[in-house]
């Protein structure tokens, strides 16, 4: 017979699950209650919460988080040093990389895929969105962020990255010395998931043609996935973001950089030093200096 969780219960579960989502961990399995300490529960990483596990004696507990951080698959670049698509994106083949569009005719560019998107009616997102939240920012931009899809601001607005999560975007973007007109915007799926959950693979392969083909007309020279929809859905590999981030991928003649999501830093501001990190790479590829704005 199933327990009914108090409600302050189900959402530090719901908290937590979102915390691990973050990290690319998204196979839960249930397992009898073992006493797990406060300190193991708020530790920074998979790595730490194991260690911290295993210090505390409780090697069955650590175990999954163990295997979830050795048994993500090391992704081998193919012949052109791009990673493979593999198979959370088996709905989705991408398509190969169309003509560039000279820099003046990428606005009118993007505005045919957003009449091609229409009222779109495609995936069951629909049923729940207000708005459409295509993307948004310079059609030429130079750098890039895509994030995992639209929350209750983005969808009230139609404009991606306008709520808290968003204010911390803009904050990381200034402190790049760059302005958010000057980056383009978009998210995997651009309708707002119910009570913001993780887009189902079904939503996100759906959408994803239309991201790749704002990618393919930005063409940015630096892609930032945000969080590890982001990073599953454009490298097509599901793995911890701990193995993706720090790091550049070849992506469709662009490089890209994995970084945690804002939402994410929000929750657990410790790994900020890390997000800024993997914007410094970002910004060596794109040769630009940190102004400490922001
Ligand atoms: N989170 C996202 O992933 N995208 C948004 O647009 C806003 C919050």
């Amino acid at each position: 017979m199933p327990r009914a969780l108090d409600p302050a219960t189900r959402d530090a579960l719901a908290e937590r699950i979102r915390f691990y989502r973050d990290l690319g961990i998204t196979d839960f399995y249930r397992r009898p209650v073992t006493e797990v300490t406060e300190s193991a529960v708020g530790a920074e990483s998979v790595a730490e919460t194991a260690r911290a596990l295993e210090s505390a004696g409780d090697q069955e507990a650590a175990q999954p988080l163990r295997q979830a951080e050795a048994s993500a698959p090391a992704i081998q670049p193919n012949f052109f040093g791009e990673e493979p698509a593999i198979k959370t994106r088996k709905g989705f083949h991408a398509p190969e990389i169309g003509a560039e569009v000279p820099v003046e005719e990428r606005a009118a560019a993007l505005q045919v895929v957003r009449e091609d998107l229409g009222d779109c009616t495609r995936c069951a997102l629909h049923k729940g969105r207000n708005t459409i939240v295509f993307g948004v920012g310079n059609p030429a931009a130079r750098l890039m962020f895509v994030g995992e899809g639209p929350g209750a601001d983005e969808d009230a607005q139609g404009l991606p990255f306008v709520g808290r999560a968003g204010q911390l975007l803009n904050n990381m973007i200034a402190a790049m010395g760059l302005t958010r007109e000057e980056c383009y915007i978009a998210n995997v799926v651009k309708c707002r998931p119910p009570g913001n959950r993780t887009p189902e693979p079904e939503e996100a392969n759906t959408c994803l043609p239309f991201l790749f083909r704002q990618i393919d007309v930005v063409r940015p020279q630096v892609l930032v996935a945000l969080g590890a929809t982001a990073a599953t859905y454009l490298l097509g590999a599901r793995q911890p973001l701990a193995g993706l981030r720090g790091r550049i991928h070849a992506f469709r003649g662009m490089s890209l950089i994995v970084t945690y999501h804002p939402a994410f830093l929000l929750r657990d501001p410790r790994q900020k030093k890390e997000a800024w990190a993997d914007l410094q790479i970002a910004m060596k590829e794109l040769g630009l200096k940190a102004t400490g704005r922001g």
